[in-house]
């Protein structure tokens, strides 16, 4: 807290990862004696620098990029890029932080690292997203590299900025290095499923915890939050499992139609148009819009897998859901639940499936586009999906082992935290002081 005031997001992300250590350090006081903590909580490099670029009518506009790369014990720095009018220094580190313990979960050879812009790519054209991207990879170029350093997507960049992001790589660089990027586009090494992933990881991951608990998604009904990649995907999978979702947002409001969402819809406007969920309406009718997405979780629901963004869910929202008898939670964004809020979860013992182990299918899925560019080869979806499948039930088992090892049983966020802890510590411990 003294080295890093500011950065509140972080300290969240911290004391939330450093809480469910405590059992871990008091058996293992050799992680202690190495500085294992000060070493994790300290990026192994932070880059910020200035991403000029020219509008439409000619204007200049500067804003600022980032590249954290947090810790590489266990393979090149990987992590996505956002672009969003919040990013800052706080919400890149607190992401990736987090994504260091993700990545150890999905068993894969990677580090953790996160980036990104407060560039707002809403309302900007093709060009201008196109010359902003080459601006950032510009500088950010000579920092990564498919065996260094590997960034993704994640809000605000997808598809079209990957590739533009590529384009400039390629030229800096002056080859074709694919395995410098994931989430490209299926033509030039890309992987398939790789869209679908972090969506359709959730909810196997969820369906994972109910079914354990004698549960499942058939007949429930749920909301998802957001209604972008990852809320698409999770609202896919889940109604293909037998769930009626009902309801879904976007940053100004939120749409609840009681007879199922229409995922083509949502599609339509969000994947091929550039729309605002209250258009919904006009193709249904029925269904009713509401201005402020924060209260979509008002809405009575049996599993809420909140996939927009972080903080979402506070103390008050989290009453109200337990208060409308709420029974699991799967978090599909990054952080949407404050501390409180799951600590409240918690408490009234929800199944709460914690973002690090439950959406980390998108990066899992990144690690296999990763493997098929070193081997110059492109797998079937099924292939893919059935990786991913295997990848979130393993996450689930390593998480519930690692949480009864240490004494609290079906804890997830405790279970995910250790079991993600544990390898990087390992690893780090056997390099050395470094
Ligand atoms: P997108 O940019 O595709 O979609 C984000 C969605 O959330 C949009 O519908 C956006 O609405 C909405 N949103 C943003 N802020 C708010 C808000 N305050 N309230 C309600 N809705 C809001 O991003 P992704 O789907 O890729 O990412 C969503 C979350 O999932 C993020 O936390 C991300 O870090 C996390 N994640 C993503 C992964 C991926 O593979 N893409 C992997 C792992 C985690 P609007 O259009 O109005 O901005």
């Amino acid at each position: 807290e003294q080295r890093n005031p500011h950065e509140t997001e972080f300290l969240q992300a911290v004391k939330e990862i450093v809480g469910s250590l405590v059992p871990v350090i008091a058996r293992h006081p050799e992680y202690m004696n190495s500085g294992i903590l000060e070493r994790l909580l300290e990026p192994e490099k932070v880059i910020t620098f200035r991403v000029p670029w020219v509008d439409d009518q000619g204007k200049v506009h500067v804003n600022r990029g980032f590249r954290v790369q947090f810790n590489s014990a266990l393979g090149p720095y990987k992590g996505g890029l956002r672009f969003h009018p919040t990013v800052n220094e706080s919400i890149v580190k607190f992401l990736g932080f987090e994504q260091i313990f993700k990545n150890s979960l999905t068993g894969q050879q990677i580090g953790g690292g996160k980036g990104g812009s407060d560039f707002d790519p809403k309302g900007k054209s093709d060009m201008e997203i196109m010359r902003f991207c080459q601006s950032f990879m510009t500088e950010l170029y000579q920092h990564i590299g498919p065996e260094t350093d590997v960034p993704a997507g994640d809000v605000g960049v997808n598809a079209r900025e990957i590739g533009y992001l590529f384009g400039q790589y390629k030229k800096m660089c002056g080859a074709f290095e694919a395995g410098v990027l994931t989430g490209k586009g299926l033509g030039y090494g890309g992987s398939l499923a790789r869209t679908e992933a972090t969506g359709y990881g959730l909810v196997y991951f969820v369906q994972e915890m109910l079914k354990d608990n004698g549960l499942d998604f058939k007949g429930k009904t749920v909301i998802v939050s957001g209604s972008g990649n990852v809320s698409i995907y999770a609202m896919e999978k889940a109604a293909e499992f037998g769930a009626k979702v009902v309801a879904c947002s976007d940053s100004d409001g939120y749409i609840y139609d009681q007879n199922g969402i229409n995922l083509d819809t949502v599609k339509e406007l969000k994947e091929t148009g550039d729309e605002r969920i209250s258009a919904y309406t006009e193709k249904h009718p029925s269904a009713e819009y509401f201005e402020d997405c924060t209260q979509i979780f008002s809405i009575p629901c049996d599993i809420a897998l909140p996939c927009a963004t972080q903080n979402e869910i506070n103390a008050e929202t989290a009453q109200t859901m337990l208060d409308n008898g709420v029974k699991a939670i799967g978090e599909g964004a990054n952080m949407p639940s404050t501390n409180e809020a799951q600590d409240m979860f918690l408490e009234n013992h929800i199944l709460f499936a914690p973002a690090k182990a439950a959406n980390a299918g998108g990066v899992a899925v990144s690690a296999l586009e990763m493997a098929q560019n070193s081997g110059k080869i492109s797998w079937a979806f099924e292939k893919v999906d059935a990786r991913l499948q295997e990848i979130m039930k393993d996450i689930y088992q390593n998480s519930m082992q690692a949480a009864s090892d240490y004494g609290t049983p079906g804890n997830l966020v405790a279970g995910s935290n250790i079991a993600g802890f544990i390898k990087v510590a390992d690893a780090m411990t056997e390099q050395g002081i470094i």
